[in-house]
């Protein structure tokens, strides 16, 4: 892409109305723009990142086994309150509203309720079971503070998945199989080293086992505990004495973290099948509730992660994997001809690029680079112009080397 044809332009200040920092950065790089509190639109470089994580966690999804889909937003009362899930005192961030005849409608925070109603009509026997749906939606949620910039918004892009099993054992399987695809997931946009599963309710086996997937990030507005070998860690509400006894382990090994959530699973059972109605007929011919399983990823708020984490005091350091753009091409003074060939040469080889072909100040250029956060700078100057030699720089480091045009395609490809 050419950055002439980009319309968002850099901002050198910081928004009077921000205070956070990733959206601080990701607003002056024009990632994103904000609408009101808590709700930013996606711009060119911003959903290409969303885009890149999106891709990440769909492979992982495949590979369980699930199929994608698209739910609406606008769902009707009556579902929710099946399940005492409707009123605002159970549940205290919905946006609800009305259809013209009255009839009241909210909108989607999650989808266990419509998703298993949908279920009903595709469930009948064994033999359509276990189901793994997931899906990639906007959740609209009232909440109450919104001072984390995209990290916690009042519409935000989740990634949902659903699971359906015949019992806890299969749902045990696949929630397992679950945690260790979404380690993958945040190991592959760079957050592996920094990430825990926590347990939310003790890991004991009740209707509420579930694990939350934390970020240690300073940003963040939970506290995890993280034991001193660095493989286990605490949600703050469980990290009492009883916990301690039955892990045989010392208040004293364990250090508070600062931490946001990325992830979290639950095991719902069959209470929510129940009262919805979605039932299928077992082996020996018995009517049984299928048993729910609930799986969510903030694909937005993994954005606003990498940029409170991944960042320097001139900007943002994309890891490769999620970066907008695998190289950012500069061209300096007059030398746009030879940087226009090594553009084409570049795109023709697949690799994504962004081309400053604007008719700026290098160090103006230079700044937007370092700001926007592309991983590789090339940059073509008077130095290139005799021997067709590029000057390349990682955003994370100061070491320039000179390359050929062949072991550029080369190493950009790797
Ligand atoms: P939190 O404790 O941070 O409020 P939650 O427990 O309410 O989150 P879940 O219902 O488990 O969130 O949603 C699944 C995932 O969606 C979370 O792990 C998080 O990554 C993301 N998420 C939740 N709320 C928001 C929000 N307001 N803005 C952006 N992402 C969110
Ligand atoms: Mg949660």
């Amino acid at each position: 892409m050419k950055q002439s044809s980009l319309f968002t332009k850099t901002r050198r200040e910081a928004p009077a109305d921000e205070v956070s920092k990733n959206a601080i950065l990701l607003t002056r790089a024009g990632f994103i723009n904000k609408e009101i509190a808590g709700v930013y639109s996606l711009l060119p470089l911003g959903l290409r990142v969303v885009n890149k994580i999106k891709k990440i966690v769909s492979k992982e999804m495949e590979a369980l086994g699930s199929s994608e889909i698209l739910m609406s937003t606008l769902q009707p009362k009556e579902l929710w309150e099946k399940t005492d899930r409707w009123s605002d005192e159970k549940v205290d961030v919905w946006f609800k509203s009305a259809l013209k005849n009255g009839s009241e409608v909210g909108f989607g925070w999650s989808h266990e309720e419509p998703i298993t109603n949908l279920m009903v009509s595709h469930i009948s026997s064994y033999n359509d079971l276990p189901q793994y749906v997931h899906q990639f939606q906007n959740k609209l949620r009232n909440e109450v503070r919104a001072k984390s910039g995209i990290m916690r918004c009042r519409e935000f892009i989740m990634k949902d998945m659903y699971s359906y099993s015949r019992d806890e054992k299969e749902h045990m399987e696949f929630y397992d199989k679950t945690t260790e695809a979404y380690l993958n997931v945040f190991k592959k946009v760079g957050l592996g080293d920094i990430t825990y599963v926590t347990s939310a309710s003790g890991g004991v086996f009740t209707d509420k086992f579930s694990h939350e997937f934390q970020t240690i990030c300073e940003a963040g507005e939970d506290n995890i505990y993280v034991h001193k070998d660095g493989k286990l860690a605490l949600n703050e509400e469980i990290f009492n004495d009883e916990t301690l006894e039955k892990l045989g382990a010392k208040k004293e090994d364990f250090e508070m973290k600062k931490a946001v959530e990325v992830g979290n699973i639950f095991t719902f059972g069959t209470k929510k099948c129940e009262e919805l109605g979605l039932y299928f007929t077992d082996k020996e011919g018995n009517k049984t509730p299928a048993f729910l399983g609930s799986y969510g990823i903030g694909i937005t708020r993994l954005m606003g992660v990498l940029a409170e984490v991944f960042a320097d005091e001139k900007g943002m350091v994309w890891p490769k994997e999620v970066a907008p753009f695998r190289a950012h091409l500069i061209s300096l003074g007059q030398h746009s001809v030879l940087a226009n060939e090594v553009y084409e040469k570049l795109q023709a080889e697949g690799v994504e690029i962004l081309y400053d072909d604007r008719n700026l100040r290098a160090g103006e250029k230079f700044a937007d680079a370092d700001l926007i956060g592309i991983p590789t700078r090339v940059v073509i100057g008077d130095k290139s112009l005799e021997s067709k030699l590029y000057e390349v720089k990682e955003r994370n480091s100061d070491e320039v080397k000179m390359l050929s045009l062949e072991n550029l395609i080369a190493e950009l490809k790797q």
